[in-house]
């Protein structure tokens, strides 16, 4: 049987079931990369220019983990999922890039998603990845669909059952329980709300973002991320806020931001990477959206491989301490 590795960063958490499941369909084996550790950044790190963003490098990591493994690696080129509407130029090239920085990588099995040259191109790139697989054109047609119907219902899944990606991917796959949501409901009105923003390879990597949810969840706050919105509504507040989506995945940023600020929480914290062009103007909107509503906290926080745990942890006291304090003064006008 084939082995496929699928390096668990960047769009992992936000396609993993789906190509899962479109592999399996064809009769190959899915083999996934280890949650990221010191040595996968340090590796990624070597093979790039230092100015390259946190992601791509602990992307590059997991590939070098995954040699010897599989016996080909898949690393789409994801141009655009929507209209109009395109992908930061890293996500472009990284095939390509893989091979130039990584040569002793198994072969790349790459497939161009760009929703902007029609159907019919797509259709055909999904066939040529199929083709490594299977001559039968019925075949990889019933494992495409399969592969989006297992992505529709993951992202229902996390929307209507309160979860987020790591937890759903291991519900999907039957092994995780049913009670440890991440945006568990909670009673207690003196506990904070906190949502999250960003990209799911910087919110769900608990290397480079040093334990941020766990953190915030120990402390005892209730912790809301952006795949527990529905769609719709994350695109109306991406209208809202900068009258249409530009950047591919906009809505996990400007969307939640917009979204949260406006629909009970306590504070909101984005998280974005040193040198990600489009993440600072898409926080830089939602800072805006803050500063003109006074309503709801607002704070960002820049990781990069040199961010010391001690300064996230610091930065995080900050800004609860300053929700607390808010919500007691609040407590103290209504008594
Ligand atoms: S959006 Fe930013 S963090 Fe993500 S890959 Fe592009 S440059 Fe890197």
């Amino acid at each position: 049987m084939v082995r496929i590795g699928i390096p668990r960063a960047l769009l992992y958490y936000q396609y993993y079931p789906a190509w899962k499941t479109f592999f399996e369909e064809l009769g190959a084996e899915v083999v996934v990369s280890a949650p990221t550790n010191q040595a996968t950044l340090a590796e990624g790190s070597a093979r790039v220019v230092a100015d390259t963003c946190l992601p791509v490098k602990v992307f590059l990591g997991h590939v070098l983990s995954l040699v010897g493994k599989c016996d080909r690696i898949f690393i789409p080129a994801v141009r655009s999922v929507q209209n109009k509407v395109y992908n930061c130029s890293k996500f472009l090239g990284l095939p390509d890039m893989t091979k130039a920085v990584v040569p002793e990588s198994p072969p790349i099995l790459d497939i161009d998603i760009d929703v902007n040259r029609g159907k019919r191109v797509l259709y055909q790139s999904i066939y040529k990845l199929g083709r490594h697989f299977s001559w039968n054109p019925v075949k990889i047609r019933r494992a495409s669909l399969a592969a989006w119907q297992t992505y529709l219902d993951y992202r229902e899944m996390m929307s209507s059952q309160k979860i987020a990606p790591p937890e759903a991917i291991e519900r999907m796959s039957g092994a995780a329980g049913e009670e440890t949501g991440t945006a568990s409901t909670c009673p207690d009105s003196t506990r904070a709300t906190i949502a999250l923003i960003g990209h799911p390879y910087l919110l769900y990597d608990e290397y480079i973002n040093h334990r941020l949810i766990h953190r915030l969840e120990q402390s005892g706050n209730r912790i809301l991320t952006p795949e527990i919105v529905a769609e719709e509504e994350l695109e109306q507040a991406v209208k809202k806020l900068s009258g249409g989506a530009y950047w591919t995945y906009e809505e996990e940023v400007v969307g939640a931001g917009g979204y949260y600020l406006q629909n009970g929480t306590d504070g909101v914290i984005g998280i974005m990477t040193f040198g990600c062009g489009p993440d600072s103007l898409m926080m830089d909107t939602v800072r805006r959206h803050a500063a003109r509503l006074k309503s709801t906290p607002f704070m960002c926080l820049t990781l990069e491989e040199h961010t010391a745990e001690a300064g996230v942890v610091t930065r995080l006291e900050a800004f609860t301490d300053m929700i607390y304090r808010k919500k007691r003064k609040e407590l103290e006008i209504c008594v």
